[in-house]
């Protein structure tokens, strides 16, 4: 048995300035893994592609991973780059294979294409049209016709905080080995709802979400190979947004169709309980500081999201709305995680630490799509430490992955407020993010974290209290200020269904 294990993953937020070349798709702005690189770097690891590898391992099958490419999310993929990672994956697969399985986001647009995936595995059907493709998904995938039409077996996360990437890849790895045992039949029945949730309110923790992946997971325990409901990511403005559901049952289409359908209306029913209403900044702020100050000593930080601006979702990372206003409502005894600024990041490694810096901080990217100019704000404070800024995640989520946000600098204001600045994007979803920059963030009283749901996964824990804050930014909550105009219409809560 020869398998051809690959990973594509990006989450394109179409607003986002940020570029996508190829380099974004390896480790610290290098060229993605190919081979034994690529297998080294996700074998152990709680990713799909990590299930994958072990799959093929203990099944003593022959596979190759001709490239592993995972970007953090930023604007649409440069065509350059599609078509390098394309070609690796397709030219590996037309060199004969008996399966494919494919670690892939569900929510990539590129230059040309809105939906990168469908395009990769249209070209794979292309060279192999009767080969298996089993493929995990992120939940946030905006599902179109051509990745169900192509792939045997789609499924996709079932948590949010993502921390069951692993499981997902055993899920639509073992489907595929079972196919090519003999033992299972796949069918797959897809659909969409024109709705939009907001990501503010698409944890699995909460409900509705909580209440869908549960009856998923209900429907895998009574028979079916695969359910998954994909809540879609909204700041993309492509015509398929949204929500969707596949399941994936063994030789039963007609029971795969009446699941699918079940989960789409659930979701419907329940659209208005995805709607975020947005809190003005300023009230965000005095509740966060009458929280601080009722809190026990030592009970863990208050954390102020500054969900506008998160770079898993596509944010710059460099507005500087809410640490402006949490400066100017004099809040004390903070870390901030984390601004990307690689320009201040050199100036305070060339004054080292200890130095007095006064420097622009942030605010070095335009956001032309919505309108708005970077804005940096002016800081004196001192240089506290430097990092290399590698680490490996402890997980729950991504354990075991590396991360490298280049050279780091903790800048402390006054007051005690500790803001880090980075060089490449990464989102604190992991306590090894503060211990590789000397910060223990369950001893601030505040924690800053440009972040909307995965911070959850590695720092809920710590947490005594979380505080939403509307700053600015192309991962705002807000779809009139999007601007959204290629989305299919009418769609929920653009449109009130
Ligand atoms: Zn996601």
């Amino acid at each position: 048995m020869k398998l051809v294990i690959a990973q594509m993953k990006h989450e394109t937020n179409t607003f986002s300035p940020v570029p996508t070349p190829l380099t974004r798709f390896g480790h610290g702005g290098t060229h993605p893994p190919q081979g034994a690189a690529a297998i080294s770097a996700y074998r152990g690891t709680g990713s799909a592609i990590g299930a994958f590898i072990d799959l093929a391992e203990q099944a003593g099958a022959e596979f190759t991973v001709p490239i592993a490419a995972a970007a953090w999310p930023s604007g649409p993929v440069d065509d350059a780059a599609f078509e390098a990672i394309c070609a690796a994956i397709v030219d590996a697969v037309a060199q004969g294979c008996d399966a494919v399985l494919l670690d892939l986001h569900g929510a990539m647009v590129t230059q040309t294409f809105d939906d990168g995936e469908g395009e990769l595995l249209r070209r794979i059907r292309a060279v192999a049209p009767h080969v298996p493709i089993g493929v995990a998904l992120d939940m946030h995938t905006n599902l179109y016709d051509a990745m169900g039409q192509n792939a045997t077996v789609m499924a996709g996360y079932q948590t949010y905080p993502h921390v069951d990437m692993y499981e997902t890849g055993l899920r639509a790895g073992r489907a595929v080995l079972a196919l090519l045992a003999g033992k299972s039949a796949p069918t797959m029945a897809w659909g969409r709802q024109p709705m939009l949730p907001h990501v503010m309110r698409q944890s699995s923790e909460d409900s509705p979400n909580r209440e869908l992946q549960a009856r998923c997971r209900e429907m895998e325990a009574q028979g079916a190979l695969s359910a998954s409901v994909f809540v879609g990511f909204p700041n993309a403005d492509i015509e398929y947004a949204g929500l969707s559901a596949v399941v994936v049952t063994d030789n039963d289409p007609a029971l795969a169709r009446q699941y699918c359908d079940e989960l789409l209306v659930m979701a419907w029913t329940q659209r208005a309980a995805f709607v975020y209403q947005i809190d003005p900044l300023h009230s965000s702020m005095a509740r966060a500081k009458a929280l601080a100050d009722a809190k026990p000593v030592d009970s863990g930080p208050v954390v102020l999201l500054d969900h506008s601006d998160n770079c898993a979702s596509g944010g710059t990372m460099d507005t500087m709305t809410v640490l402006a206003a949490m400066l100017e409502a004099g809040l004390e005894d903070v870390a901030a995680f984390a601004v990307f600024d690689p320009q201040a990041v050199q100036e305070m490694v060339s004054a080292g630490v200890g130095a007095d810096v006064s420097l622009a901080l942030g605010g070095k990217l335009d956001m032309p799509a919505i309108g708005l100019e970077g804005k940096p704000l002016e800081v004196t404070g001192r240089v506290r430490r430097i990092s290399d800024g590698n680490y490996v995640n402890y997980g729950p989520m991504a354990r075991g992955e590396m991360n490298a946000m280049g050279p780091s600098v903790v800048l402390e204001l006054a007051g005690r407020f500790e803001v880090v600045v980075i060089s490449n994007h990464v989102e604190p979803h992991d306590l090894a993010a503060f211990v590789a920059v000397g910060i223990a963030p369950e001893r601030k009283k505040f924690l800053m974290l440009k972040s909307r749901v995965h911070w959850r996964a590695g720092l809920k824990s710590l947490a005594h209290a979380v505080v939403e804050c509307a700053g600015t930014g192309v991962c705002t909550s807000d779809y009139v200020a999007l601007g959204l105009s290629k989305v299919r219409r009418p769609i929920y809560p653009l449109e009130v269904m």
